[in-house]
């Protein structure tokens, strides 16, 4: 009986803490990322900043749907800045053309952008942020092109341009 409790626990125990992971995904909220004390706003602070689309993709991780964002076509020289803060984290030589519907970037400014992981959709992804002021960005993959390999796919309601 005894050995049959213990084989029971040794089962469940795992199952339980899988479980767990799966339905409490370990998302790092906004508030607990590293931020600069300026950019520290309260919600109804960022509401009154950002539009609606801005607000849920910056501040809720959301998504916008692909092919959606006048960005996707920009190519002109300048720099993409964060739609929260209008800190610089890309340049426009760092675009390409990924076809996902989403700006596409192999490269970001130095400094820019912090990464974490989330499990959003099960599958660890990297998330990454602006460095600045925590707004959402998007998501980096190892698809990319040369030579970084990286993609970073981000949301253009996230972004503003500014030509050079
Ligand atoms: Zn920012």
């Amino acid at each position: 009986m005894n050995e049959l409790l213990t084989r029971r626990f040794f089962i469940l125990v795992p199952l339980a803490l899988l479980l767990k992971m799966f339905l409490k995904p370990q998302k790092v909220y906004a508030s607990s990322k590293k931020i600069e004390e300026n950019w520290n706003l309260s919600k109804d602070e960022w509401k009154k900043r950002l539009s609606p689309e801005s607000y849920y993709v910056l501040r809720e991780e959301g998504t916008e749907r692909p092919f959606t964002s006048p960005l996707n076509e920009e190519k002109r020289k300048g720099v993409f800045c964060c739609a929260g803060c209008q800190q610089s984290l890309f340049l426009s030589e760092m675009k390409y053309d990924s076809g996902t519907g989403w700006p596409s970037f192999w490269n970001s400014i130095e400094g820019a952008i912090d990464t974490k992981i989330d499990f959003k959709l099960i599958v660890p992804r990297t998330e990454y942020h602006c460095s600045r002021c925590g707004g959402h960005q998007g998501h980096v993959f190892n698809d990319g092109p040369k030579p970084t390999g990286k993609r970073y796919c981000n949301n253009g309601v996230a972004l503003t341009f500014e030509t050079k």
